[in-house]
């Protein structure tokens, strides 16, 4: 049982660093905030508006 738990984490992280967002100035990934991206190469920001409360 504990292996195929241990199966099911590993391709959910698969798509969460997928799931990362790059760059449209520089092509770097950006970190993620709770309310926003940023780019720490180039400084570029984008808002998350979708996800409101
Ligand atoms: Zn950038």
């Amino acid at each position: 049982m504990s292996n195929t738990i241990a199966k099911y984490y590993k391709i959910e992280n698969e798509k969460l660093i997928r799931l990362k967002r790059q760059c449209p100035r520089c092509g770097r990934f950006m970190a993620e905030h709770s309310n926003r991206w940023t780019c720490g190469y180039c400084g570029f920001t984008i808002f998350k508006k979708e996800e409101g409360p």
